[in-house]
């Protein structure tokens, strides 16, 4: 049925019928996003896990309802869509396709990532979008969500190729965003070479040095330190308050991570450092497994520097296994699982062993990387969920840092950036934790993270009128 027609503010007097409402107005909008983004899979995923954990907010707050507020979240506020030509070394002209999506602009520029991989496109950008909304809210700064990027596929293509596709990109791009208007960053694909090009390439077309354009920029042309650290470090950041909110601590606990990219490598990297052992680590062919502690160096020299395949850890560490095809990973036992690389790689079959191995945490690096139903799974089995918009959400935290360092035109050290990212984190785990406690779901902090970052969005945008 259709909420309209039956007018969720009409039925506040009688509180049953209402409370059905509330539920009926959550579906429609439902319905409605699943008929505009015909699909858009990961965007109805995305929408679907928000909406219905905000249905006690809105019982409580029935202006929003009023308000039309979630009508006005799901429908991004801008989509551009645009042709990428670029020419390979071959001379064959080759043509991708670029996206943006300005989802909300309410409490700051849009921002959010770009990113670089051949599975992206419009339902990829809308539910990375959105999900950036509610993540940028938690980390208190001023930055409206966003995201970006391209079905390009950086992997084997030289580096002169991955600058000519970034200057084309950029081309088209630069149109449409600006230090206060949209200010995108890396995210799969797109890392600091990557950034530099398309900098590069913005200058040359505005000519201006406007470095607040794009964040994860070089710490020579106006990149904050702990930017390239702060996903993975904020991640570790958030599930130790998490686990100590719960009388655990890290030390000696066994952990997996799935990914071997940026976040994964750095909040190894940090989970190390505090006292636990990871033991698995993969990339998009395989994985490996070292119970002696994963040798994180010489995962960084493989992966970041070299860019080759993780397989070549096991040919240099004898004591460590190579296992062909990622999903297995999930089958370690282990104290903590550290989902790092992409979204929807823990469905609910991974989650299931989880459970049976005794994981005590689940927490989220890559965005929206556990499906719905095993998010589910993990919450009613008990187990301690750190959500993707709230744990990944110190990469974003510390690009807006890097925009208040551009506007200030100087740079903070590094541990005065990894002090307040941490000071962001444990305010983000509070704020989830109290949210949660306040709509009757203690402990569940998924859906703390979806109703603190939602109530601060809606409310500013209810105050800045129907637009
Ligand atoms: N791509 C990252 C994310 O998912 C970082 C975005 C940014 O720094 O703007 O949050």
């Amino acid at each position: 049925m259709k909420v309209d027609s039956i007018d969720p503010i009409g039925k506040l007097e009688d509180n049953n019928i209402f409370e059905t409402s509330v539920t009926q107005y959550v579906n429609r909008v439902i319905e409605d996003v699943k008929n505009r983004n015909k699909g858009d899979e990961e965007f109805h995923q995305a929408v679907e896990e928000v909406l219905h954990s905000l249905e006690p907010v809105l019982v409580k707050k029935p202006e929003y309802i009023k308000e039309r507020v979630l009508d006005r979240l799901v429908e991004p506020e801008r989509q551009i869509i645009f042709r990428v030509p670029w020419v390979d070394d071959e001379g064959n002209v080759q043509v991708n396709r670029g996206f943006r999506v300005q989802f909300n602009s309410s409490i700051g520029p849009y921002k959010g990532g770009l990113r670089f991989h051949p599975s992206v496109n419009d339902s990829i950008v809308k539910f990375l979008g959105f999900e950036q909304i509610f993540k940028n809210s938690l980390t208190g700064l001023p930055i409206g969500g966003g995201k970006g990027g391209s079905d390009f596929d950086p992997k084997g293509k030289s580096d002169r190729e991955i600058m000519r596709f970034c200057q084309s990109f950029m081309t088209e791009l630069y149109r449409y965003i600006g230090p206060d208007v949209d200010v995108p960053a890396g995210d799969i694909g797109v890392g600091g070479r990557e950034i530099g090009y398309l900098f590069g390439q913005y200058k040359r077309l505005k000519n201006a040095n406007e470095p607040g354009v794009l964040t994860g920029k070089g710490l020579n042309y106006g990149g904050s330190l702990v930017r390239t650290e702060a996903t993975g470090y904020g991640l570790i950041y958030f599930v130790d308050e998490m686990l100590k909110a719960h009388d655990y601590d890290l030390n000696g606990k066994k952990i997996v991570i799935s990914g071997s990219g940026n976040v994964a490598i750095y909040a190894a990297e940090k989970v190390q450092e505090l006292g636990a052992c990871v033991i698995a680590m993969c990339d998009s062919n395989g994985y490996i497994l070292d119970e002696s502690g994963i040798d994180i160096s010489l995962i960084k020299k493989i992966k970041l520097v070299e860019r080759k395949r993780i397989k070549e850890y096991a040919d240099i560490k004898s004591n460590s296994k190579y296992y062909e095809g990622q999903k297995g990973i999930w089958s370690i036992k282990c104290d903590i699982a550290l989902p790092c690389a992409t979204q929807n790689d823990i469905d609910i079959e991974s989650a299931k062993l989880l459970v049976e191995n005794k994981v005590i945490a689940v927490g989220e690096g890559a965005n929206m990387p556990c499906t719905n139903e095993a998010l589910s799974y993990l919450l009613e089995n008990g187990i301690l969920v750190a959500p993707a918009k709230a744990a990944n959400a110190g990469g974003v935290a510390t690009s807006a840092l890097e925009m208040s360092q551009n506007s200030m035109r100087l740079s903070w050290s590094f541990e005065e950036v990894d002090e307040k990212l941490k000071n962001i984190m444990v305010n983000i785990f509070n704020a989830s934790k109290e949210a949660a406690k306040e709509y009757g779901a203690e402990g569940n902090y998924v859906v703390g993270a979806n109703i603190a970052g939602f109530l601060k969005v809606a409310d500013v945008m209810i105050s800045q009128g129907i637009i």
